[in-house]
């Protein structure tokens, strides 16, 4: 059958169907923790809630008694424990982290005299040939050093 076909025929069986039989629209939406199908209006339809986030979860609780089912309370659960691990581990990084850096500062603190070491020797080289020079420079001008520097 063509498209138009079809619309017409859709058209007169409306046309024909009795007030009575007038159907109504049931929607439904899945849990966003268990999956399972809800019915959200009509004669059959499950017990829910809904989230501000536009999250649908089954409830099957009566009053006054803990909930047989309740997606809601698994799924923030679920959330709460994954946000809290996250959470846990990059402390643990930033902790990590902290040692490491403590350790580096320890390592050039100890190597810290060795290059302090190095410094004054070779400022005491530096001293002795100037000295040096100076012996040279008198010895050329005629005149002595008054004082040994190191
Ligand atoms: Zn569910």
């Amino acid at each position: 059958m063509s498209v138009i076909a079809d619309l017409i025929y859709i058209r007169i069986s409306t046309n024909f169907q009795p007030m009575k039989t007038k159907k109504k629209l049931i929607y439904s939406h899945k849990c966003d923790w268990c999956n399972r199908e809800l019915i959200l209006n009509g004669e059959d339809s499950d017990s829910y809630v809904v989230t501000a986030e536009y999250k649908y979860f089954c409830i099957i609780q009566t009053p006054g008694k803990p909930a047989e089912r309740d997606c809601m309370k698994n799924y923030l659960e679920n959330k709460k424990n994954k946000y809290e691990y996250t959470i846990k581990k990059k402390l643990e990084e930033k902790e990590e982290e902290q040692k490491e850096k403590e350790e580096e500062k320890e390592k050039r603190l100890e190597a810290k005299p060795r290059v302090l070491s190095k410094l004054e020797a070779l400022s005491k080289e530096f001293k002795q040939r100037q000295f040096k020079n100076r012996i040279k420079d008198n010895q050329r001008f005629g005149t002595l050093p008054t004082k040994n520097p190191s």
